[in-house]
């Protein structure tokens, strides 16, 4: 945690140049934010998007997180589906994105052995062979060129290197946003706003309720050439010798899931999610800079160990950390909506329900503000608490929230309304339309309230 600041400068006021104005300012470009652009801009708004780095993709591409999970429910069915399916279809056009066919999405020891080094496993079951699932292992480069590409073909306006610093509010409404970049500071002017930073950045700076949560950070890395046949048929082959180095080799990274390594779409290259760190302020540079610290010794840790023990390790190198420190929690949103842990759990249907992951329900209130007409959230920071966030944050129900989101605007934008008063029932219809599923029809094993709201 940072220290208590005890001094203080006051800054100089100044005239902030106007470099856009625009129907919708998108702040943020992961995940939430590409979708949430990409949407509106389809929906016919001008739109402008922000971004503090130089490739867009958030945790997806920068963080290397590279499977895209909470795709399909208990049933089966795929429940994240219209710009997710985009980005994965135009991902595997490429060579870029791996995931297994229909037909193989069955619980048995053959296909278990074929995809769970894709990560295309049931993780949340706890038997064994876990059942497999769709769920997509992609290549980071991909996802930042299919985004740009995307991105570009909406005709939203992109704007990179600008890195959101205050929201410009004008009562209960946001006006525009100003931006750190190179040139100074610049301002952007819209008439809707769709807060996608992850981190609660600007719904902070417009005075939206919110707590601080917390969780691991991850130094997520990347190895290359790793024999993988090699270290699957020894896994295979001698599974006691395996599981006791495979323990060993999770004791010195100090902190994994059960599967630390994962095939990628790169011949011989292998992501490592890990080492996980506890205690870290993902806000905080002071916190950040101890966790890069900590991180890259704890995976130069492992490189040895496995280079040394292994089997299929024998010549790995480090192809190199992820640009951005993996951080899971921050700022989350508390709004019109709060969903919580038992929400998420009890599968709990909500009548507003405008996008979904797994078996879970986001509803239109949980992506609202309480007190700001204008201002909409999509993604990792959207209103939920700290533990109903750690089991509804993967990077699918983020795009589909994002979706919604710019659907939402376009009908605001439209009626001449603040955000709270739109239909949800109509930003549903909008998901169907394109092809995205909202969450309207409950599964068979959602909890439906008699009274729902
Ligand atoms: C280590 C790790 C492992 C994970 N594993 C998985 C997994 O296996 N599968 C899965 O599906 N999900 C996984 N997740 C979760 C998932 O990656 C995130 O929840 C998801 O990426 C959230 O998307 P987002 O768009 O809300 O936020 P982010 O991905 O964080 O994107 C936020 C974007 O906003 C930009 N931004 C932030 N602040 C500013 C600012 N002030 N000005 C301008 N731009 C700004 C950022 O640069 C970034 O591009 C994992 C997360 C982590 C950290």
């Amino acid at each position: 945690m940072a220290e208590q600041i005890k001094d203080f400068v006051l800054s100089r006021s100044e005239q902030v140049p106007v470099v856009a104005k625009t129907d919708v300012v998108v702040v943020g470009g992961g995940p939430a934010g590409l979708c949430a652009a990409i949407s509106a801009a389809r929906n016919g708004c001008s739109v402008t998007l922000i971004e503090r780095y130089h490739h867009l993709g958030g945790m997806a591409s920068g963080g290397m997180v590279l499977v895209l999970d909470d795709m399909v429910n208990q049933g089966d069915e795929i429940v994240t589906t219209g710009i997710v399916s985009e980005f994965v279809d135009r991902m595997a056009q490429q060579d870029g994105a791996v995931y297994p066919p229909p037909e193989d999405c069955v619980k048995s020891w053959e296909m278990w052995q074929k995809w769970s080094r894709w990560g295309c496993i049931n993780f949340h079951e706890t038997g064994m062979p876990q059942s497999i699932l769709h769920a997509v292992a992609f290549d980071p480069d991909a996802w930042k060129r299919v985004s740009l590409d995307l991105v570009r073909e909406a005709g939203v306006n992109l704007r990179l290197h600008s890195w959101f610093s205050e929201a410009i509010m004008d009562g209960p409404l946001v006006k525009g946003v100003i931006c750190q970049t190179k040139l100074g500071r610049q301002a952007i002017m819209a008439d809707m706003v769709i807060d996608a930073t992850g981190d609660l950045d600007l719904a902070s700076s417009a005075g939206a309720s919110f707590i601080n949560g917390q969780y691991i950070v991850t130094t997520v890395f990347r190895l290359m050439d790793v024999d993988t046949d090699k270290a699957e048929a020894f896994q295979y082959a001698e599974p006691e010798a395996y599981k006791k180095l495979d323990r060993e080799a999770r004791r010195v990274i100090g902190g994994s899931w059960g599967m630390w390594w994962l095939k990628t779409p790169l011949p011989g290259v292998v992501w490592c999610n890990c080492p996980h760190m506890t205690g870290y302020d993902g806000l905080s540079p002071e916190g950040m800079v101890a966790a890069e610290y900590e991180g890259r010794e704890r995976m130069m840790n492992m490189l040895a160990f496995a280079r040394e023990n292994l089997p299929g390790f024998e010549n790995a190198k480090m192809l190199g950390a992820a640009e951005q420190l993996g951080i899971r929690q921050t700022r989350l949103l508390q709004g019109e909506y709060v969903v919580t842990k038992d929400d998420v759990k009890s599968r709990r249907h909500f009548s507003d329900s405008v996008c979904r992951g797994r078996d879970y329900y986001t509803p239109y209130r949980a992506l609202l503000p309480k007190s700001i007409d204008n201002l909409i959230v999509a993604g990792r920071h959207y209103s939920v608490d700290s533990a109903g966030q750690k089991m509804s944050r993967e990077i699918p129900p983020c795009m589909a929230q994002g979706e919604a989101a710019g659907i939402a605007v376009s009908l605001a934008l439209n009626a001449g309304s603040a955000l709270r008063d739109v239909d949800a029932t109509l930003i549903q219809k909008g998901m169907r339309h394109q092809g995205a599923d909202p969450g309207d029809v409950p599964s068979s094993n959602a909890l439906v309230e008699e009274m729902e709201g």
